[in-house]
């Protein structure tokens, strides 16, 4: 397939056309930004290994019956995908207490909730993606309820695939951050990535974090974590 015009460059990824109207090219960066862009870096290698790491976790997907856009990977750092026209939202599930959910609910980080929690956030970076519910996405247009109720199903489905994934390779899927979008035909899929750029995987014997929080609160060792959790989920998949 052709890398064609690039159509949009974001802070992980760059995006190709290619020659096909419904097929895109996503290319990874090394790039790393954190706090709605005000902490920008590079992590060495990170383009590479998001890049596999999420195609494997869409494999897993899609053999579990998740409808996905992944197509298939064309190099290190470069996946075809569909071409989809994303909802502006952003799907969190979470099943450990961290992040901006334990700041929010005066919570210790590490607490394990007996459920899922989902949350929906609108994706603008001019208000920093603030928390909404679904009567706030409704009105503001952004989904229509048949949608809101499927992402949510597809989020929690995606929650328990993860989970089994991770766990196998020795850690806990603490939270993460999904995108939704149709395709050119009108199918409601699971778009973007999933990585340690999106997700938190916490070591499940030591609780150390294995995730893009290493980078976002300084923690060192940020190239490791990376390729740790490349390495084990490479020896489960
Ligand atoms: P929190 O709301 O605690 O900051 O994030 C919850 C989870 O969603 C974390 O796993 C985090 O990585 C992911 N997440 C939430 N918003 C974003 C975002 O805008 N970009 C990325 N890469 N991940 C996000």
């Amino acid at each position: 397939m052709v890398r064609g015009e690039l159509l949009y460059e974001g802070k992980a990824k760059r995006v190709y056309q290619t020659e096909r109207d419904d097929v895109l090219l996503v290319s990874y960066k090394d790039d790393a930004t954190a706090f709605n862009g005000q902490k920008r870096g590079t992590i060495v290698g990170k383009g590479a290994i998001n890049n596999q790491l999420s195609n494997a976790f869409f494999r897993q997907l899609e053999a579990s019956g998740v409808p996905t856009h992944w197509l298939e990977a064309v190099g290190e750092r470069e996946t075809l995908v569909r071409r989809l026209t994303m909802l502006p939202i952003e799907v969190v599930v979470r099943n450990v207490a961290a992040g901006s959910l334990a700041s929010r609910l005066g919570l210790e980080e590490g607490g394990r909730f007996p459920r899922p929690v989902v949350e929906l956030y609108y994706k603008r970076d001019d208000l920093g993606d603030p928390l909404i519910n679904d009567d706030h996405a409704l009105v503001l247009g952004l989904a229509t309820a048949e949608e809101l109720a499927a992402v949510k199903q597809m989020a929690l489905q995606v929650n328990e695939v993860l989970q089994g994934l991770l766990e196998r390779a020795g850690m806990l899927l603490v939270d993460f951050k999904l995108e939704f979008g149709r395709t050119v035909d009108g199918q409601l899929v699971l778009g973007d990535e999933i990585s340690p750029d999106t997700c938190r995987f916490w070591d499940l014997a030591t609780g150390e974090r294995l995730d893009k929080d290493r980078f976002r609160r300084d923690l060192g060792r940020v190239e490791e974590a990376y390729q740790e959790v490349f390495r084990r989920i490479q020896e489960v998949v």
